[in-house]
């Protein structure tokens, strides 16, 4: 935990003294006789903030109790919550007050509402004597606002073990307008080479298992500070839960009554863990969400794991090989066959051809153009991402087309490289045109494929404009009325602590000529 982070009584009595030096009176918690006092600081994972609306946005922490604080934290605990105008925390906005225990591992959700469209907020929490960091977060503009620049991180895949999170150092300080994560968030397995740091534990399976696994993630410094800077927006991918999990199937086919406990477990520790409203329903949670920012775009994230078809054609070894011959395996091309689930898939379709934005954004988490290998056998697969799925992802690219949705970016992680490419309904056809344009972003940490796969997905995909898996980072957005710019930053492998970064390469999309095009 950094100096910067940790709360101390000596801490907490001058920013009471700021506050009352500022012209407020001492807060009403100063000195209350029920009021928790801590041995040690638990609001040891930082603070976080997500969903941002015109009016309001998602406020999170977690009290992480040490031993020594084992008496206070059998009880119901009160987390109060203060939201301030400005840096210096001069300028309070509102306050209030939440009761966790430890059925919620001691997280905190707060929906702060009635604040302004596009204001900068910071934030922190106290409890007892203890105080939090504080964050810093942002509001979406008005839905009707002339915004003329809006920007963000794209960010997935950061496997603990196989590098430091040095990239979410670079994105906590710069100016966002939030963090779009689009999956792996944890990794439930081990990893090989290169290994920095250990998980410590064996895959989570109970509650109690990815409680952990979560709160080591949320250990990590940088990672604080990128949640401590932005709002974040968030879905997930198959880490979460399990390597490869298709809705209710884990790689090993576990009887699925007791593979959705284990998803249960991990649905209710991901909500624990992050600055969402909706906590899930047993196995079953809702996360892909719509957001508008002003007249300049409107962004839907997805969820591609919890709705979708068992994978085509599974090996012997079932999970062993994903990857193979499209001829082989007629159950690719079944039209019943979905990514989305028939909700989620209608909900977008009706979205896009609704949407009166320039920019239509989707954050979701895998890449969605072809990345089949031509082999003397035949052309490869990949069934785990959409070329597992190519009537759902033609089905919709079709509906794209259908309805005349312009300006359309699909924004995508999981597969460990930088990406840019161009999206037709029938893919790398010269004779189907090209309707929108797609960014994947590198991982944060885990280990991605050598040069040379790179170059030959690009050889079989001409599509696919540009494929680096080398090299670790993310991707920084910038989106006007004209046009959006993708910057591939990136760091060579393996991640070091005092990484730098550079820019792989950058692409630009005009507004009104769907394709990616070098800046
Ligand atoms: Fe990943
Ligand atoms: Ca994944």
């Amino acid at each position: 935990m950094s100096e910067k982070f940790s709360g101390s009584r000596r801490e907490f009595h001058r920013v009471a003294i700021g506050l009352a030096l500022a012209g407020m009176a001492a807060p009403l918690w100063a000195r209350p006789q029920s009021a928790p006092r801590w041995m040690s600081n638990p609001f040891a994972l930082g603070v976080a903030s997500g969903q941002p609306r015109p009016d309001s946005v998602v406020l999170w922490t977690r009290l992480v109790p040490s031993l020594a604080d084992a008496a206070i934290s059998g009880s119901a605990l009160p987390v109060k919550h203060e939201i301030f105008a400005d840096a210096e925390l001069r300028r309070p906005v509102m306050r209030g007050e939440t009761v966790t225990d430890a059925s919620r591992a001691h997280s905190v959700h707060v929906i702060a509402r009635g604040l302004q469209p596009q204001r900068d907020y910071w934030y922190r929490f106290t409890c007892g004597d203890a105080v939090s960091a504080v964050g810093h977060t942002r509001t979406a503009p008005a839905e009707d606002a002339a915004v003329q620049r809006m920007r963000f991180a794209l960010v997935s895949c950061q496997h603990y073990e196989q590098g430091y999170y040095t990239a979410h150092r670079e994105i906590a300080g710069r100016d966002l307008d939030f963090v779009l994560f689009v999956g792996d968030y944890i990794y439930e397995g081990g990893a090989s080479a290169p290994l920095v740091r250990r998980h410590g534990a064996r895959p989570p399976h109970t509650l109690d298992e990815y409680r952990v696994r979560h709160a080591l993630y949320k250990s990590d410094a940088d990672l604080q500070a990128a949640h401590a800077a932005h709002p974040w927006i968030v879905t997930w991918d198959d880490h979460e839960v399990v390597n490869d999990y298709a809705n209710d199937r884990d790689p090993a086919y576990t009887d699925p009554a007791v593979f959705l406990r284990r998803r249960a477990a991990a649905y209710q520790a991901y909500f624990e863990h992050m600055p969402l409203a909706l906590p899930p329903q047993g196995a079953s949670m809702r996360i892909h969400d719509r957001y508008v920012w002003g007249r300049l775009a409107e962004l839907w994230t997805l969820d591609c794991r919890q709705y979708r078809s068992h994978h085509a054609c599974p090996g012997a070894k079932r999970d062993s090989n994903r990857s193979l011959r499209e001829t082989a395996c007629a159950e690719l091309s079944d039209p019943a066959r979905t990514m989305l689930g028939a909700d989620q898939e209608r909900w977008i379709d009706q979205g896009l051809a609704g949407s009166t934005r320039r920019w239509k954004l989707i954050g979701q988490s895998t890449q969605m153009s072809a990345t089949g290998i031509e082999t003397p056998e035949g052309r490869k697969v990949w069934t785990d991402g959409w070329d597992g799925y190519p009537e759902a992802r033609r089905r919709f690219l079709q509906g794209v087309a259908n309805a005349g949705v312009g300006d359309l970016v699909v924004l995508g992680g999981d597969v460990h490289r930088h990406v840019a490419a161009n999206l037709r309904v029938r893919p790398n056809d010269p004779d189907s045109p090209v309707i929108a344009s797609e960014f994947v972003c590198t991982s944060i940490s885990s280990s991605g494929s050598s040069r040379a796969s790179m170059e030959r997905l690009r050889r079989d995909n001409p599509d696919v404009k540009h494929a680096r898996g080398d090299e670790r980072g993310y991707a920084y957005v910038e989106l006007t009325p004209e046009r959006m710019q993708c910057e591939l930053r990136a760091t060579s492998h393996p991640v070091r602590q005092d990484s730098v970064f550079s820019t792989q390469a950058d692409f630009v999309v005009e507004a009104g000529r769907p394709g990616v095009q070098d800046a």
